[in-house]
């Protein structure tokens, strides 16, 4: 793979703000992204970093009322066949055609509906009651999920999403190409061809990639971590140096032919703007 990709999807995570004020702001920061490079679609994330599921579908009511293109994320684990058909109904009604399809994590207490278990079985399920009306996009792991048994049973999780229907993936974010590389080449070999998008984390704040990193079992590379450290007072350093690091992977991945790119926008529009103005395709 090193057909530069001069078409690339570029697509925009958010996550449902707890607030009036957050939603005001997520408004802005969509109106920025699209005035900067109009993203494809902007995904919505469902049940994470703590927000309610009621509040994904608002934020999906809201976007889909401004004719934004959205793609709501939906998970198996804490609901069951039947919540999950009739948020299927609803998203039909609100003219979404593309999902986020994920296994969801597992909560702290451990306690979650155990209808459907694994992403595969999700995908399955949205494909047995709608047909083909989505297009189904799922999480893949360059640097393999965290409760994976070893790097084999992860990607066999990954093939056994893609026999039951998805379209796409989108990749945990990573900061080391070649573990992209090797997912694709695996990939390849394994006869699978829907397009694997990078997934991509803006570095703004050392403290917070920190913190997600270690639950999501993302690698931040010795180099960068330590140089990170070493701007720990001096933000503008900081994410001067993040922004360098990150334009670099991002034009090397479109280089060697990722189908686009899916940003990890946290809310905040600034960052992703200065990545895709440093993009040189
Ligand atoms: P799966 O593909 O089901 O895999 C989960 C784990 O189980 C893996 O370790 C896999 O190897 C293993 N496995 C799969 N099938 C089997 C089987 N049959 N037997 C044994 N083991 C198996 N989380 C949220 O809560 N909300 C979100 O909105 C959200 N958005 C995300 C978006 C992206 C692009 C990504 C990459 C992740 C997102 N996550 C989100 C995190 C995700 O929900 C977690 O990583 C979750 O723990 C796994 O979800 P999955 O869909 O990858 O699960």
């Amino acid at each position: 793979m090193n057909s530069s990709n001069r078409s690339a999807a570029l697509s925009c995570e958010f996550f449902p703000p707890r607030t009036e004020a957050g939603v005001e702001k997520l408004l802005t920061t969509q109106q920025s992204l699209n005035d900067t490079f109009q993203p494809a679609y902007y995904s919505v994330t469902f049940g994470a970093g703590g927000t309610t599921r009621d509040s994904t579908l608002e934020i999906v009511k809201l976007l889909t009322e401004k004719k934004i293109n959205v793609a709501p994320h939906i998970s198996c684990i804490g609901s069951s066949k039947q919540q999950i058909k009739n948020l299927l109904e609803l998203y039909k009604e609100l003219g979404v055609t593309r999902l986020v399809t994920l296994r969801g994590d597992i909560p702290e207490s451990g306690e979650s509906t155990k209808e459907l278990s694994y992403a595969n079985e999700l995908v399955s399920f949205i494909r047995e009651t709608s047909g083909d009306h989505f297009t189904i996009e799922v999480a893949a792991y360059p640097e393999y999920h965290p409760e994976s048994k070893s790097p084999q049973s992860d990607f066999e999780s990954f093939k056994n999403k893609v026999a039951a229907g998805a379209d796409g993936a989108i990749t945990q974010y990573f900061y080391n190409i070649d573990a992209y590389l090797r997912f694709i080449d695996n990939c390849q070999k394994n006869n699978i061809h829907i397009p694997v998008t990078p997934g991509i984390m803006p570095i703004t704040n050392f403290a917070s990639l920190t913190r997600f990193s270690d639950v999501c079992g993302a690698e931040i590379p010795r180099w960068i971590r330590k140089q990170l450290e070493a701007y720990a007072d001096d933000k503008e350093s900081l994410q001067k140096f993040g922004l360098d690091v990150v334009s670099k992977l991002c034009n090397q991945l479109l280089e060697q032919g990722a189908p686009g790119l899916h940003f990890y926008t946290l809310n905040q529009a600034a960052a992703t703007n200065a990545i895709w103005k440093n993009l040189s395709v």
